[in-house]
C-alpha cells in the first residue's frame, strides 16, 4: 500500500466531510478523483483505497487509461473540452458522467451521433460562473434556457445538472460569488431534473462545497 497517498486521501475525505457538516449534515458530495497528471498506477492505488469515481480530461488519456484498468468497476467522468472530432471517442468510451457540455451547438452534435450508435449519456451544461474569456462554458445567463433547450432538442442526452470551474483568482469573494451564481441556476434547475452540482477542486473545494456542491473534482490535492 502507497501509505502517503493513503494520508492525502484520508486528509481530502476529512476536509470534505468538515465542509459538508457545514452546509447541513444532510448534505453528502461525491468526490472525483482527477488523474490526468498521472498514471494508471496511482489510479489503482486509489482505487484499492476505495476511490471510484475518476476524471479525465482528454479524450484520448481517458481511453488508454480507461482501458488498462477495464477490469476494475471504475465510474470514469469526462471533464475537459471536447473537441467534434473527438465526440464519437467519447461516446465509444461510455464515460459515466460527461461534466463539459458547454453549448447547444456541441449537445445537438453529440445527441446526433449518440443516436446513430443507439447510445445516451448522462451530461452537465458547464457555465462560466465567472463570465473568464479564456473558459469553456455558457454565460449564466444563458444557462437556464440552454438546459431546457438541450431537454427539448436532444433525445439521447441525459442532463443531470451543471459544472463550473470556480473564478480564477486569489480572491476568496469573487471564487464565492462564482459558486453563488452556479448554485442559484443548479437550484432553478432542480425541477427540471438537475442533481448533481459540479464545483471544487484542490484550492477551492471547501468553498464550493459550502456553496452546494455536491460534487467535488479533486486532482493536485492527492497527486504532489
Ligand atoms: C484539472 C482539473 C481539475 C482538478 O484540478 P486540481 O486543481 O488539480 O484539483 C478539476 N476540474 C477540471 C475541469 C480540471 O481540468
Amino acid at each position: 500500500m502507497n501509505l502517503e497517498l493513503r494520508e492525502k486521501f484520508d486528509a481530502v475525505i476529512q476536509r470534505v466531510e468538515k465542509a459538508r457538516i457545514r452546509r447541513s449534515e444532510h448534505h453528502i458530495v461525491q468526490i472525483v478523483a482527477v488523474t490526468k497528471y498521472v498514471s494508471e498506477k496511482e489510479i489503482q492505488e486509489l482505487y484499492e483505497l476505495g476511490q471510484r469515481a475518476f476524471g479525465e480530461s482528454r479524450v484520448q488519456d481517458l481511453k488508454a487509461k480507461s482501458e488498462a484498468l477495464s477490469d476494475l468497476p471504475i465510474e470514469w467522468h469526462f471533464i475537459g473540452r471536447l473537441q467534434k472530432n473527438k465526440i464519437n471517442h467519447l461516446i465509444d468510451l461510455e464515460p459515466w458522467l460527461m461534466h463539459s457540455l458547454d453549448s447547444l451547438e456541441l449537445a445537438l452534435e453529440i445527441d446526433k451521433r449518440l443516436e446513430k450508435k443507439g447510445k445516451k449519456m448522462d451530461c452537465l451544461l458547464q457555465i462560466n460562473s465567472a463570465k473568464e474569456p479564456t473558459k469553456a462554458g455558457i454565460e449564466p445567463e444563458m444557462a437556464y434556457d440552454t438546459y431546457l433547450k438541450i431537454i427539448e432538442e436532444t433525445k439521447h442526452i441525459n442532463l443531470q445538472g451543471v459544472m463550473t470551474i470556480g473564478a480564477h483568482t486569489e480572491d476568496k469573494d469573487v471564487i464565492k460569488k462564482s459558486f453563488e451564481t452556479t448554485y442559484k441556476i443548479y437550484e432553478a434547475l432542480k425541477p427540471h431534473g438537475a442533481e448533481i452540482c459540479s464545483m471544487g477542486m484542490s484550492n477551492d473545494f471547501e468553498l464550493a462545497i459550502e456553496c452546494g456542491s455536491n460534487m467535488v473534482r479533486i486532482g493536485s490535492l492527492f497527486f504532489n
